[in-house]
């Protein structure tokens, strides 16, 4: 792709949150591709992201630990999970940020731009964000604004919120095998919603806690009591904190805002409504839109979710949302039942229809197909 006009951007990437540096690094793979990232963050917060894959990620390097083994907690139970020919790995977003800038201050035709984006105006032949009052031109804008309205409530469909507070903990004495991540500990205080932790050990006596809760926006379950129990009373302190919230629903979101903008990330549907995964789908998406724009001229020949996903999504939140007691259960089942393989392209992408067969057919399949049936009753009458 050629910059095709005098003062203006080939892409104009507004944040510079997860998507739009995984897009913006995907993008400058191509040097004629001229990049205009518009960098709205407030303060330097940081963030820890997890994923898994198999095949090689352009982020793997970046990775402060690689784990083989997972374990999933559950009534009291704990469950190793081996990954096989899966990764699991989990990188700063300081460090992602870090690379990516890195490479764009390399480029003559790449600039990114503190600022907030305060208007997106479509035109006959491009976009115009304007930043702090200054117009900026773009063939095309990539727009990863968000909120916990994103989309927003849409009859019959599921609101909830997945909140995130995360401790950076230094124990007195060793108390984690680098070696073993926990995925999901679910013998947490439930309350309101499906609370679990998770725990990202990076040496014997320094680990990534995180506390979640997916349900109604409330806080995540409380974390001291948890490492009171893991790592004993008083014998660990907290040097860092992160955390936030991200919408879970159902409802659909659109992908082309207007001739020539494409929402990316969290606005852009990438978050899988059910699970809150969003690594992984959103490099094969970065991969996509530089093939759509390589091959199309525009980014907008991207591939839907299947539908079967978006079924499966919506049954799983339909169930989350009325009956959150059922979910500990559910997840056990997952793990305990369904080949681990299975699960994690399931948790990721959905898999395809012989993965979801196997899932359904390992979870409890009452309190599922009430959920099925509510799910369609409801968008019947709200059509
Ligand atoms: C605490 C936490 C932990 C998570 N951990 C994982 C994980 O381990 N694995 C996983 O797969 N997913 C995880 N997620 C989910 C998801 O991957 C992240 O939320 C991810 O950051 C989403 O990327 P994004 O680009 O859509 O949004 P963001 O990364 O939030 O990026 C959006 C950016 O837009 C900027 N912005 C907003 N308004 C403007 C404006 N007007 N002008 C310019 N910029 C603006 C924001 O400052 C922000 O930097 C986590 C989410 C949270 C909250």
């Amino acid at each position: 792709m050629a910059v095709q006009a005098p003062g203006r951007w080939d892409a104009a990437l507004i944040g510079a949150g997860l998507s739009s540096l995984s897009l913006a690094w995907r993008l400058a793979e191509d040097p004629g591709t001229s990049i205009l990232l518009i960098d709205g963050r407030r303060g330097d917060e940081d963030r820890t992201f997890a994923w898994w894959s198999r095949t090689a990620g352009p982020f793997d390097a970046l990775a402060w630990r690689t784990w083989e083994t997972l374990d999933v907690r559950v009534g009291g139970a704990d469950i190793p999970l081996a990954l096989g020919s899966w990764r699991y790995r989990a990188l700063r977003a300081r460090d992602l940020r870090r690379v990516v800038l890195a490479r764009l201050a390399q480029r003559p035709n790449a600039r990114v731009l503190r600022g907030r984006a305060e208007a997106v105006e479509d035109g006959p032949d491009g976009v115009t964000v304007v930043v702090d009052g200054q117009a900026h031109r773009a063939r095309f804008a990539f727009d990863s604004r968000f909120d916990l309205g994103t989309p927003p409530p849409t009859p019959g469909r599921v609101s909830l919120v997945q909140s995130f507070q995360g401790w950076w903990v230094e124990a007195d004495d060793p108390a984690f095998d680098p070696a073993r991540a926990t995925l999901m500990d679910f013998d947490v205080p439930q309350g309101q919603g499906v609370g679990f932790t998770y725990l990202l050990p990076e040496t014997p006596t320094r680990a990534l806690a995180m506390a979640v809760r997916m349900g109604p926006d409330v806080d995540p379950p409380p974390l001291a009591p948890w490492l009171d129990a893991r790592v004993g009373p008083g014998r660990w302190r907290v040097t860092a904190t992160e955390g936030g919230a991200t919408p879970m629903t159902d409802a659909p979101f659109r992908r082309r805002l207007c001739d020539h903008v494409l929402s990316i990330g969290i606005t852009g549907g990438r978050l899988r409504a059910s699970t809150g995964y969003a690594f992984g789908r959103i490099q094969r998406d970065s991969d996509r839109i530089a093939d759509s724009l390589a091959r199309r001229g525009h980014p907008f020949d991207l591939p839907a979710d299947p539908w079967r996903v978006r079924m499966a999504d919506a049954v799983f939140l339909r169930l989350l949302a009325d009956q959150p007691q059922r979910m500990g259960p559910v997840f056990a089942r997952l793990f305990t039942e369904v080949p681990t393989d299975v699960v994690l392209r399931f948790l990721d992408e959905g898999g395809g229809w012989m993965d979801l067969l196997r899932v359904m057919w390992a979870v409890p399949n009452r309190p599922f197909l009430a959920a099925a049936a509510r799910v369609v009753r409801a968008r019947l009458l709200s059509r």
